[in-house]
């Protein structure tokens, strides 16, 4: 089979979030990508994640051309609740560090960067098989895959980037006596479901519940997003949606205090499990990751969408450097600028988690409870949950 050579400046593996905003970037630098990714435009665009802005992604966004419909559709949030029986107290981001998040869920951000990819030109190829890249040392690395056509390809570039999350061919590359990794896996997962039901809560409550935790959040007026902890290999289908709305009610605490959770018909289940993870470092020769491909956070500190977009907004300005100026100094800077956030997120998203979920011993369910006392009635405590919430600025 005859094999069609692609030149390009960077070759990029994942057309997720932190594959095209990467492309984005350096389009605005006027450097050359190309992005290959395994699924169909539609399968990518549709998958249901995150769904929680950081006031320095909602910043880089903006900065990019891809903030309108942030502000048009998405909803700005100065806080949350943190919540456990009988008590609900609010953390007021904005009171303590100056800064606010955005409900705008991964779908939307998709479709803005697709959108943008589309009126620039970008080249994609969706529904690659058989991706791999090569010589990733050399000045000359190479992606390989077959088109949708059939047709054989080989991407040949001066920087490869993986953006192909957990389970794509890029973090594979780095040899095994080059990369070191780190890894929690949690002994819950999370029953996340979508409602055609508006939000019974202004903000995101994160409850603490000897049942186990729960959080009602949102994804627009009229679509409320709910998440139960649940044990490790629950099967979706032993969760009636009456189960699910009791434990809801009961978790959520229904008719404390007045407050009250409206139930609606449930158009989406599925079973998250949770881990930590991280692969370090996160350049090797010329091959460069970013995003779920380097780290995984459990999704309680809301960090992995906001992770992926904080290294691409790194990583682009150093490769236009390194691509067109030939300045090396912050493509070689890249893996330990981008592993101080990720290592500062991981901590966060695992104090987030081990916080608020019980795993049935009493004598943590009475640590997690000080420490929620603590967070919700210290100023220190506060400002400490909302400055890692609300993002610290990009490239600190
Ligand atoms: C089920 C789920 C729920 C989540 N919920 C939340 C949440 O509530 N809050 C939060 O902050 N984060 C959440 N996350 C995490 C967040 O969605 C990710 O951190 C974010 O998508 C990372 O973006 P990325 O572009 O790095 O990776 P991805 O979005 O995973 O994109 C990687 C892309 O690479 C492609 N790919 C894979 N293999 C190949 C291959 N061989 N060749 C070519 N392409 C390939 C994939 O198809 C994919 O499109 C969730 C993740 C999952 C999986």
């Amino acid at each position: 089979m005859t094999t069609t050579v692609i030149p390009t400046e960077v070759a990029i593996v994942g057309a997720g979030p932190s594959g095209l905003l990467l492309a984005h970037l350096l389009a605005a630098r006027g450097v050359a990508s190309v992005v290959v990714e395994a699924r169909s435009e539609e399968y990518v665009g549709s998958r249901i994640r995150a769904g929680i802005l950081e006031h320095s992604t909602v910043d880089l966004l903006r900065r990019a051309g891809l903030g309108d419909r942030i502000a048009e559709v998405g909803d700005e949030h100065r806080g949350i609740y943190l919540q456990w029986p009988g008590e609900r107290h609010h953390i007021d981001f904005q009171e303590h560090v100056g800064r606010s998040v955005w409900v705008y869920g991964q779908t939307e951000v998709q479709k803005d960067l697709v959108a943008a990819a589309h009126a620039r030109g970008q080249e994609i190829h969706y529904e690659a098989a058989d991706v791999a890249v090569h010589d990733v040392t050399s000045d000359r690395p190479a992606v390989t895959f077959t088109g949708a056509d059939g047709t054989s390809y080989r991407l040949e570039a001066r920087v490869l980037v993986g953006c192909d999350g957990s389970f794509g061919p890029s973090r594979a590359a780095v040899p095994d006596d080059v990369r070191q990794t780190w890894e929690r896996v949690y002994p819950y997962s999370w029953l996340g479901v979508l409602a055609d039901v508006a939000p019974s809560t202004d903000e995101l409550i994160y409850a603490w519940h000897p049942d186990g935790f729960a959080m009602h959040s949102m994804r627009s007026a009229s679509v409320s997003r709910l998440y139960l902890q649940v044990p490790n290999g629950t099967d979706v289908d032993t969760w009636s949606d009456d189960r699910i709305w009791d434990a809801l009610a009961t978790r959520l605490g229904h008719g404390e205090n007045g407050w009250s959770l409206e139930p609606g018909p449930i158009t989406e289940k599925s079973v998250l499990p949770m881990r930590s993870f991280v692969q370090t470092p996160m350049r090797h020769g010329n091959l460069f990751l970013a995003g779920d491909a380097a780290h995984i956070v459990p999704p309680t500190g809301a960090k992995g969408l906001n992770l992926a977009v904080a290294d691409v907004g790194v990583l682009a300005p150093a490769l236009a450097e390194l691509v067109r100026g030939g300045d090396s100094r912050l493509a070689d800077a890249y893996s330990d600028t981008a592993l101080r956030r990720v290592w500062r997120c991981t901590h966060f998203s695992w104090w987030m988690t081990t916080m608020l979920h019980t795993a049935g011993d009493p004598f943590d369910a009475q640590l997690q409870l000080s420490q929620l006392r603590w967070v919700a009635s210290s100023a220190a405590g506060a400002a400490g949950l909302a400055e890692n919430y609300a993002g610290l600025d990009i490239g600190s």
